[in-house]
């Protein structure tokens, strides 16, 4: 990347000095799976303050239905094969070492919430129920009231981190930038912050945890909740991180797809309950496509269904869940009462359905111990770049990734929340106001939202992905340079910012692997087996090789 999008260091100016101050140990961004894990590990060794920018109940954590990846049974599942179905998912570059600690670690992790109160699914007699999902070879998804895993899990961590000593929660506060020292390799020292009663305010930290979850809400069609603004990966950009993978996103291919309805998931585990894809004629298309037919790799099925909907401007693509008749409201209590709304019945009627966007595959790449290139600055959850997905997600695998992940993270700051860091620091950012004209910020949202969603989704092609980059920096030049004082002119910054590197790395990926494809170099190309980085100030995707896992 290059111009407008590297020349700003913070979103606004200030004098660290001049506003309040608070400190602590550990400063984690984020209060989903990912920050709530790391906050209570590291609450064993230090102060912690985590924040949320809305309610602590507004995550992607909160809103995950299908459930937890996790080898519980040896009996009938092992690591090995979780790591080859995962290896398979992601198409050549997933990290391997990185993909056997996360899933050997899971269990112990899972184990320890369900002793802590965390409720799963059980059967009669007691023993914990695993769903099946798509590129999974074995029934090891554990979930919670059919399609509410995540909202179990996030009540769990959110009740274990109220009841801590150390442990300081504070919602409606937006964190805008990562602060630290000026110039290459130094130090971060905390964030500056936003809470609409307190107004600015610096947190000093030995050590910050970014945990802030995904991008969704840069693409106008996205099942995530409207804190998915990419406003992680964008200050850890303009700090100095350096993020991998951007390429990758994952497209869901199932959400609801009702004039006026947010594009609410309907799990994968519907159609590993047999539910099958028809469209308009009422015809099965997916057993054309894949032997796994409905339980083909995402991208394959997201394709599938683009296909159908391209044929013919009114062109329809339906889930049906029929045969489930009564055994849907038992097992999907959640998406029932969602249909119940749109007055769609789904043991009678068949459900409309469109892909969208789902998860962020890349982010803020870091090592087995969470460590960014930044000293001071670890990530986890879904904003981090293990590595663990390569080039595609396997279903269920993120809220296991953000439970190790976030475990690690917390527990390995402690080499820098313990040492003694001399705070407050001079930290002046010094910002020219723009004399352009007011702009209006919606307009901008949502000219974003649909570029990234028409050229930069589930197909793309070389010479779109030019222009968007090119329309990209235009934007930048009149947005990028305003001063705003309020949340959503902020993350509009970052949405950009984070539009133009997906944008840059998907130029930069001229053939198709995983969830990204070119339609104009629909083949894998093998010398392409590595991971681009992205870092503020080089112009050129760096790369970063393959390590596994023997
Ligand atoms: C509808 C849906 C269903 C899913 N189903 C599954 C599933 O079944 N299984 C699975 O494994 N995964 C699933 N996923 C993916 C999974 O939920 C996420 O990848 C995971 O929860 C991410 O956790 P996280 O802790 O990294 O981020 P999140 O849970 O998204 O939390 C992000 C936190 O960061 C905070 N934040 C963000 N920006 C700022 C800022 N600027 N300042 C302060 N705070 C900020 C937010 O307020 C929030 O507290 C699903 C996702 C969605 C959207």
């Amino acid at each position: 990347m290059h111009g407008i999008f590297d020349e700003r260091r913070y979103l606004i100016p200030f004098r660290a000095v001049l506003l309040p101050q608070i400190f602590t140990d550990v400063l984690v961004i984020g209060a989903g799976v990912a920050g709530l894990r790391a906050a209570l590990a590291a609450s064993r060794h230090s102060d912690v303050i985590v924040l949320a920018k809305g309610k602590l109940s507004q995550s992607n954590t909160a809103h995950a239905q299908g459930g937890i990846a996790v080898v519980l049974d040896e009996r009938h599942d092992s690591f090995d094969e979780h790591i080859a179905n995962t290896l398979t998912a992601g198409a050549g570059l997933c990290d391997e070492a990185m993909v056997r600690c996360i899933i050997e670690q899971g269990p112990r992790l899972l184990r320890e919430l369900i002793d802590q109160g965390m409720k799963l699914d059980r059967d009669e007699s007691g023993n914990i129920r695993m769903g099946r999902e798509g590129g999974h070879t074995a029934s090891r998804i554990v979930h919670t009231n059919g399609d509410a895993t995540g909202r179990e899990l996030a009540e769990t961590l959110i009740r274990l981190a109220k009841a801590h000593d150390r442990l300081r929660l504070f919602e409606d506060c937006f964190a805008l930038d990562l602060i630290g020292e000026a110039g290459p390799g130094s130090r971060c020292m905390g964030a500056i912050t936003h809470h609409p009663k307190y107004g600015l305010q610096v947190i000093w930290a030995k050590a910050t945890i970014l945990a802030s979850g995904g991008t969704g809400q840069i693409y106008r069609e996205t099942t995530n909740p409207s804190i998915a603004t990419g406003d992680g990966h964008a200050m850890a950009y303009r700090a100095g991180a350096a993020l991998a993978d951007m390429e990758f996103e994952q497209f869901h291919p199932t959400t609801l797809y009702v004039a006026g309805a947010s594009r609410s998931l309907i799990s994968e585990a519907v159609r590993g309950e047999g539910a099958t894809l028809v469209n308009r004629d009422g015809r099965r298309f997916m057993t054309d496509v894949h032997e796994l037919a409905e339980l083909a790799p995402r991208d394959i099925v997201a394709r599938a269904i683009l296909e159908q909907i391209s044929s013919a401007p009114d062109a329809q693509v339906y889930l049906d869940a029929r045969h489930l008749g009564d055994a849907f409201p038992e097992r999907f209590p959640g998406i029932f009462k969602l249909l119940a709304k749109f007055e769609i019945d789904p043991r009678k009627q068949l459900i409309p359905i469109r892909p969208a966007m789902h998860y962020m595959i890349g982010g803020v790449l870091v090592d087995e111990s969470a460590r960014t290139n930044v000293p001071g600055l670890y990530a986890c959850g879904e904003v981090a770049c293990t590595g663990l997905h390569g080039a595609n997600r396997l279903a269920s695998n993120s809220l296991l990734e953000g439970l190790v992940c976030g475990e690690i993270a917390g527990r390995i700051c402690q080499e820098a929340a313990t040492q003694s860091v001399s705070m407050p620091i001079k930290v002046v950012a010094d910002i020219r106001p723009s004399d352009r004209s007011e702009l209006d910020i919606s307009d901008v949202r949502s000219s974003l939202r649909s570029v990234m969603w028409r050229h930069v989704g589930i197909e793309r092609v070389g010479g779109r992905l030019a222009e968007v980059a090119e329309m990209f920096d235009f934007w930048a030049r009149y947005t990028l340079d305003k001063i705003f004082d309020e949340r959503a002119g902020w993350e509009v910054q970052n949405a950009l910012l984070v539009g133009a590197l997906i944008t840059r790395a998907a130029m930069w990926r001229t053939e198709s692997r995983g969830a990204h494809y070119r339609t104009d170099c629909p083949m894998t190309n093998e010398k392409m087996a590595v991971r681009a980085v992205w870092k503020a100030g080089s112009v050129e995707a760096g790369v970063v090789g393959l390590r596994n896992g023997k």
